[in-house]
């Protein structure tokens, strides 16, 4: 297996352990334990509207409260939770919570929808729509108060199945997103096909466009394409109020990141909600950085 020993001698999982091994059974059994005894902590942060910087939706994002490790970011969790299908249990509490948060907010006359990470093993379970259904129906929430993210990646590991899951998926009338996109490698005939409503541009490129002219070349023909579908399109890795200008004048619709928010604990959310006020970005020519 391939732990990683830090400094202070405590392990973290990187996402090649063996399955069968004994640390990976204790790891699962850790896992279980964290979800029993309350350990996950919901995260969101915040997408903004680029044009009016109104804020509509938010990201789910799970950490783990760990007792001795602190708090651990998903990607040391998610990968060993996805391999050993402990994701669907997992899947579950986020969404619950997700559903808690909006109804929270709900009473307290905010509109929010919640994003939600959906990784390969979630869209293989044919009884995620009903599950779902129920937990959303339980708090009173109807379906598009939620958006279902999904990898290039998670869809092209068994197409066929999980066009089938998404399908299910829309008839009940939960918003989906394509989640990273231009990392994975799924082709545009299946694009065409998928019944998404918005695109997320992957941060790498957002992250990159202000220094480098192919990456920003990359996000304007992503948006360009994303509007040609009809989809609504977010960036991610949104860092700096420059960033916010370039996309708003590319007519990009959304856009989630650090100069925003970081994702903050759900109870602190509402309180920065409310506090929000737009910042004055100005306004930039897309044709001054992109000629
Ligand atoms: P993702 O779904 O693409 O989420 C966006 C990630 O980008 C988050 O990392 C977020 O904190 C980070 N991010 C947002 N804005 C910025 C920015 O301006 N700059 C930079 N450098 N980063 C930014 P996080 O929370 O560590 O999550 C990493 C990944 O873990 C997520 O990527 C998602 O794939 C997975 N994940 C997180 N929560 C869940 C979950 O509940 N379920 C599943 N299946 N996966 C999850
Ligand atoms: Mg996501
Ligand atoms: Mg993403
Ligand atoms: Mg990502």
């Amino acid at each position: 297996f391939e732990a990683k020993k830090r400094q202070n001698g405590s392990v973290f999982y990187s996402a090649s352990l063996d399955a069968g091994s004994q640390e990976s059974l204790s790891l699962l059994s850790e896992l279980r334990h964290a979800v029993e005894a309350g350990e996950l902590r919901l995260y969101l942060q915040p997408k903004v509207d680029l044009q009016s910087g109104r804020i509509i939706s938010a990201e789910a994002l799970v950490r783990w409260q760990h007792p001795e490790r602190g708090l651990v970011p998903p990607m040391q969790f998610i990968p060993f939770a996805e391999q050993t299908g402990f994701i669907r249990a997992l899947t579950a509490w986020v969404i619950e919570a997700s559903a808690a948060a909006w109804a929270q907010a709900r009473a307290q006359d905010l509109a929010l929808r919640i994003s939600v990470n959906l990784s390969t093993r979630d869209l293989l379970d044919q009884d995620l729509p009903a599950k779902i259904q129920a937990m959303l129906d339980a708090h009173g929430a109807r379906s598009d108060a939620l958006c279902l993210e999904i990898t290039e990646s998670a869809i092209m590991d068994d197409p066929q199945r999980a066009l089938h899951t998404l399908q299910q998926l829309q008839e009940r009338g939960f918003k989906m997103s394509i989640d990273d996109f231009g990392t994975g490698y799924s082709s545009l005939a299946y694009l065409k096909r998928l019944p998404v409503h918005e695109l997320k541009i992957d941060k790498s490129f957002v992250m990159a466009m202000e220094s480098d002219l192919g990456d920003a070349k990359i996000v304007r023909s992503t948006i360009e394409l994303a509007h040609n579908l009809g989809l609504s399109v977010v960036a991610e890795g949104v860092e700096s109020a420059k960033a916010w200008r370039l996309l708003a004048a590319l007519g990009c619709d959304e856009g989630q990141g650090y100069f925003i928010a970081k994702p903050m604990p759900q109870e602190q959310f509402l309180d920065w909600l409310r506090a929000w006020r737009a910042p004055e970005i100005g306004s930039i020519g897309a044709d001054t950085m992109l000629s």
